[in-house]
């Protein structure tokens, strides 16, 4: 039995202007063919929990194609037209193949498609035929569309917010491509959608609300209820027509798929205003590091130019405001600017200019600001991960160069932020975070693990940019304002629901 496994993973941020081009692919990680076993087996990736499930049924892997982003604008589209044209080709080559796993982000939108993931379903859906199973591991933040549910067998989403069961997940799709390919028929899925999109801060699967929830979910899968279900939180910074956050389950009984979706999607609606964050403004966070009493550091929470959340990662807005207020607290910042990068490394270490910081990538959302610094030190931009979340994971944040104002404001500027939530950001620029009155972090959740161990105090902020928490200032063309939070959603009714694909007589040989 032959099983091809393929994967396209990008977040897209619609608000993003900055358009992902294959050179970003190139930065992340495109491989093609066995280069996938070579460069994914054995690693945290949904990828490599889908080999080990097709060798441990004595089936054959026909790996495609692998191609890999962090989060950012949308996708130019001939980015995507290489990676379906790399799997139809490995189809003709390869083929017939009797199941298809596919590890996708899924929300994900190029510059010709908002439905970039139900694309991808449909073209192998029409190269493998209807009879072959196909089989999706997912990001929680999925928009899990009627093309998508249309094209795949099975759609699995990640259980933890912050995400760490990528092999999992990609273990749960395959486990269900396998039950069917070895003729069990009665699996059905049914997926319930509803119009709501929050801020990514605002719940998490450590605790809370929305953790409940998820226990509740695993709980109808360990009573053997369901066979597997999915939560998904719809990422809120993807502007598109059709879009929904939804909840699907598969069990062996259709209407019990159904009741249980339903009643979490119902759950899941009521919780809408639970997961509204507490946010600060930055003024009230710079006032709480002024104060002596208050804990070294304070933790500005700058999630609206997290590149984690597909931002550019270009804001200067928290510096420009802490110079504007006349502060002297000692501010530790990061800020992607290559043309910053650049003049630093001209001029050299203890090199006093003006230089033009903030706004390069993303001048919809992020302005620049003129300013004097010294040049404090120049970098390469590689470092170590400390973690605890991705401990040992090398970064690469391009050339960079620590700029210093007026004395107390120490930026670190490189290529692209990348890593936001780890403190080896600074410390491996020489910014010992602990030092600092006030420090800026650009990501959304992924950054407690190691903060929470030193910080005096975490702030998530109310800051500009193309991932800004207060999703009613941004500016979306295509999402129906039926959705939350432009509707409250007082006398909703859950009527989208979509139940699968059923299983083929063939499978049953
Ligand atoms: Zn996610």
């Amino acid at each position: 039995m032959k099983i091809l496994v393929c994967e396209f993973n990008q977040e897209s941020n619609s608000f993003n202007p900055d358009v992902s081009g294959m050179d970003t692919f190139e930065y992340y990680g495109i491989c093609v063919g066995a280069e996938m076993f070579a460069r994914l087996q054995g690693k945290p990736r949904a990828v490599a929990g889908m080999f080990d499930v097709i060798a441990q049924n004595g089936a054959t892997a026909v790996p495609a194609c692998s191609m890999y982003a962090q989060s950012g604008g949308r996708i130019d589209h001939s980015v995507l037209e290489w990676f379906l044209e790399k799997t139809a080709e490995t189809i003709r080559r390869q083929g017939p193949v009797e199941g298809v796993l596919v590890s996708l982000h899924g929300a994900t939108q190029t510059t010709a498609c908002d439905d970039a993931s139900g694309l991808i379903l449909e073209v192998i859906r029409n190269r493998v035929g209807p009879d072959a199973v196909i089989a999706v591991s997912a990001d929680l933040h999925a928009n899990v569309t009627r093309k998508m549910v249309e094209n795949a067998d099975f759609i699995c989403g990640f259980h933890t917010y912050p995400h760490t069961d990528y092999y999992e997940t990609g273990v749960r799709a395959a486990n269900l491509a396998m039950m069917r390919l070895k003729g069990k028929q009665n699996l059905h899925l049914v997926r319930v959608g509803i119009p709501m999109i929050v801020p990514a801060n605002g719940y998490s699967t450590l605790e809370g609300p929305f953790a409940e929830l998820m226990h509740f979910g695993q709980s109808l899968v360990s009573s053997n209820q369901l066979v597997d279900f999915s939560i998904f939180m719809m990422q809120p910074w993807l502007d598109v027509a059709e879009g929904a956050s939804s909840v699907v389950t598969v069990s062996e009984d259709e209407k019990t798929a159904e009741t249980h979706a339903v009643e979490m999607a119902r759950r899941l609606v009521g919780l809408r205003d639970a997961f509204q964050p507490r946010m600060y403004s930055v003024d009230e966070v710079i006032a709480l590091a002024e104060k002596p009493d208050t804990p070294k550091p304070v933790i500005l929470v700058d999630s609206a130019d997290s590149s984690n959340a597909g931002a550019a990662g270009d804001s200067i807005a928290v510096v420009a405001r802490v110079l504007e207020s006349g502060s002297r607290i000692r501010t530790a910042a990061v800020l992607t600017d290559a043309p910053a990068v650049k003049q630093a490394h001209i001029l050299g270490v203890g090199q006093k200019a003006v230089f033009s910081l903030g706004g390069t990538r993303d001048p919809v959302h992020n302005r620049s600001i003129r300013v004097e610094a010294t040049v404090k030190s120049l970098h390469d931009g590689t470092f170590t991960q400390e973690g605890p979340a991705g401990r040992g994971i090398v970064i690469n944040v391009g050339l960079a160069a620590v700029l210093s104002i007026a004395g107390t404001i120490d930026i670190v500027v490189c290529h692209k932020v990348s890593g936001n939530g780890d403190p080896q950001l600074y410390r491996a620029f020489g910014i010992e975070p602990k030092f600092y009155d006030l420090v800026v972090v650009k990501a959304c959740s992924s950054f407690k693990a190691a903060y929470r161990l030193f910080a005096g105090r975490i702030c998530p902020t109310h800051t500009p940019g193309a991932a800004a928490a207060d999703l009613l200032s941004l500016d979306y063309r295509k999402l129906p304002r039926s959705f939350y939070p432009f509707s409250p959603l007082d006398d909703y009714r859950i009527t989208d629901i979509i139940h699968g694909r059923p299983g083929s007589a063939r499978h049953d040989l």
